[in-house]
């Protein structure tokens, strides 16, 4: 039998729509885990029933052979006994406590030598070195981060869980910790479920994602797959990007990368190194259609296709075009008419550099 995480809970607060979750998974030695939705979804009350930090009325949640709670058999194991890692949103950091105090703190079951050890080996790990007896508030945010990751790690958990760990930090810095957290996560060889609303983080740190809005999974899969292929209307609208595809890296030049997806060249905002793969990330409201053979625009990429399909979605209409590679593009019915888009026709897809998202492809 295939190591596996099932949840499947029923959390209800007084006067409040259930939140309900049920997805299951296959969990391999650093399997990433993301839970991601719109604020209200329910992704911190799932993260806190894993870590038994909150009792669902009703359902089971078992990670590999341990079932953490049953209650149609009465099973309720406490949070001490789960062994988990877990990074609440705001860190929680004790703010009397040095930054060696709160890695210490899920440390009591071990020798006083024993637990030095393992607080230098989790501050060297983490770069506090010199942060030791710093107090919370002298640090900087994303050392606060890190002190807060490595206060989960050091107890060396079976499971991680962190709720938006990089939301608090300023851009520069939540994009350099995210490539970290990345290899950190591939190193310590730890299973984990990260909450997330940016999907540039699930694309980069994500093995399996679950989609949650209103208090329901919706779709769960591969992050790049979900992303492309929404499973219906409501996940498109929760994700936000239609376009997800693979992509490599051939040059960089005045800030802007060019990359080629399947023999098509874009140009995207990006630092990423010349060959390096890459998800290419395009939101279909900008994308602008022209007939072919229309006029010059200030779009850097102007892409020649045809037109596959044309869906029509409330005021607005989806137009699926073959440009080398799928591309969706949003436009109203409108512009459908007067560009006289079927099926088979000629079309330019422009869409402006900055509108090409390319983050960087994990693994
Ligand atoms: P998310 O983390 O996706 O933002 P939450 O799990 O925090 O969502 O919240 C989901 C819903 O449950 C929200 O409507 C929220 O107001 C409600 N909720 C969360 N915690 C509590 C609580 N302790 N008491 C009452 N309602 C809560
Ligand atoms: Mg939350």
């Amino acid at each position: 039998m295939a190591a596996e995480m099932i949840i499947d809970m029923t959390k209800t607060y007084s006067g409040r729509a259930p939140i309900q979750a049920r997805l299951r998974y296959e969990v391999e030695a650093s399997t990433v885990l993301i839970l991601f939705g719109p604020s209200g979804s329910g992704k911190t009350t799932i993260l806190r029933s894993v870590a038994g930090l909150e009792w669902p009325e009703e359902g089971r949640i078992q990670f590999l052979s341990r079932i953490w709670l049953d209650t149609k058999s009465g099973i309720r194991v406490s949070p001490q006994d789960r062994q988990i890692g877990y990074m609440p949103q705001d860190y929680a950091l004790f703010p009397t406590y040095s930054v060696a105090g709160n890695i210490a703190y899920g440390l009591g079951a071990l020798t006083s030598p024993d637990r030095n050890r393992r607080v230098a080996e989790v501050v060297e790990l983490f770069q506090l070195q010199g942060f030791e007896a710093a107090k919370p508030r002298e640090l900087s945010g994303g050392q606060q981060q890190r002190v807060a990751l490595a206060r989960a790690v050091a107890p060396r958990p079976q499971l991680l869980l962190l709720d938006e760990p990089l939301s608090a930090l300023d851009a520069p810095t939540r994009l350099q910790l995210r490539g970290e957290l990345r290899s950190l996560l591939k190193q310590l060889a730890l299973p984990s479920i990260i909450v997330t609303h940016d999907w540039s983080e699930a694309l980069t740190l994500g093995d399996v994602m679950a989609v949650m809005g209103k208090g329901l999974v919706h779709q769960v899969g591969k992050p790049h797959e979900v992303f492309s292929r929404p499973a219906n209307a409501e996940v498109a609208r929760i994700v936000g990007v239609e376009t997800v595809v693979q992509g490599e890296v051939l040059e960089q030049a005045d800030g802007l990368s060019t990359v080629t997806v399947n023999g098509t060249r874009l140009k995207g905002l990006s630092n990423n190194a010349i060959g390096a793969a890459v998800y290419v990330c395009i939101r279909a409201e900008d994308v602008v259609v022209e007939q072919a053979g229309s006029g010059m625009t200030s779009a850097r990429n102007h892409l020649k296709g045809v037109v596959r399909d044309i869906t029509p979605q409330g005021v607005m209409v989806q137009v699926l075009i073959d440009c080398g590679f799928p591309l969706t593009a949003t436009i109203t019915r409108g512009a459908v008419e007067d560009l006289c888009l079927v099926p088979g026709a000629s079309v330019i897809a422009a869409i402006k550099a900055g509108a090409v998202h390319l983050v960087p492809k994990s693994g």
